[in-house]
C-alpha cells in the first residue's frame, strides 16, 4: 500500500452498464467521494471563479476543454473535498479519463504529486445485453414517464400506465444510435483498459447480474486496494 493521502479510483463502463448507480452505491461504503466530471463542470460553469472563467471560454466557443485544464479542475475539487471532509479516503472518478491520452496526462499529473491510481473498476456487460437494455426504453409523449419493453413493460402495449398517453422511442434509443454510441465507447476505452491493465490496477467486474450482487463484488474487490 502507498502512503498517499488520497486514493484515486476510476470507474469505467459503457452506457447501460449501471456505472452511475454502482458508483453512488459503493463510494460511501469505502469513504470515497463519487466525482462525476460532467457534474463537476456543470457546477464550475455556474461558479464565480478563475477556473470557472477559464472553462467557460471553451464552452462558449463550443470547444473541448483541454485535458490539462480538466485535470486542474479535478485537483482543485479534490483539494476542497479534503478540507471539507477530513475522513475522506479518496475519490472515485467517473467520466475522466475517457481516452488513452487523458489517462497518460492524469498519470503524469499524479506522478508530479508523488501519487498514483489505486484501482480502475470496469463494469463489464456484454454488448448484446447493453443493446437490449438501451434500445428497450419507451417514453410517454404526454407525461414523460419511462418504461422498458422488457424490464418495466407497460400493461398495455404502447400505452402509458400512468396517464394513458402514447409511448414512443427516443431517437437516441434506436438500435442505430445506440450502436454508434457504443462503438465510440469501445474504440476509446479499450486503449485505457490496456493502459491500466499493464499497471496492474484494472479490476473487471461482471456487470451482468443483479445490481446488489454487482455492488457487493465491487466492494470486496476494492476494499484491499483502498488504503486509509
Ligand atoms: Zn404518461
Amino acid at each position: 500500500m502507498t502512503d498517499q493521502t488520497v486514493n484515486y479510483l476510476i470507474i469505467v463502463g459503457p452506457q447501460g452498464a449501471g456505472k452511475g448507480t454502482q458508483a453512488a452505491a459503493v463510494a460511501p461504503e469505502l469513504s470515497l467521494e463519487h466525482v462525476a466530471t460532467g457534474d463537476l463542470f456543470r457546477t464550475i460553469l455556474k461558479s464565480e471563479s478563475e477556473l470557472g472563467d477559464e472553462v467557460r471560454k471553451y464552452y462558449d466557443q463550443g470547444a473541448l476543454v483541454p485535458d490539462e485544464l480538466t485535470i486542474r479542475v479535478l485537483f482543485a475539487h479534490i483539494e476542497r473535498l479534503q478540507e471539507e471532509k477530513p475522513s475522506l479516503s479518496g475519490v472515485l472518478l467517473d467520466g475522466f479519463p475517457r481516452n488513452a491520452a487523458q489517462a497518460a496526462s492524469l498519470d503524469e499529473a499524479l506522478a508530479e504529486r508523488g501519487e498514483s491510481i489505486s484501482a480502475v473498476v470496469l463494469i463489464d456487460v456484454p454488448r448484446d445485453e447493453l443493446m437490449k437494455r438501451l434500445t428497450g426504453r419507451l417514453v410517454c409523449s404526454s407525461c414523460g414517464a419511462t418504461f422498458h419493453r422488457e424490464f418495466n413493460a407497460p400493461s398495455k402495449e404502447g400505452i402509458c400506465d400512468k396517464c394513458g398517453g402514447e409511448l414512443f422511442q427516443r431517437s437516441d434509443d434506436t438500435p442505430e444510435a445506440v450502436e454508434k454510441r457504443l462503438g465510440i465507447y469501445y474504440e476509446q476505452t479499450e486503449p485505457i483498459l490496456d493502459h491500466y491493465r499493464e499497471q496492474g490496477v484494472l479490476v473487471t467486474i461482471d456487470g451482468n447480474r443483479e445490481i446488489d450482487t454487482v455492488a457487493q463484488d465491487i466492494l470486496l474487490s476494492l476494499k484491499e486496494r483502498v488504503s486509509n
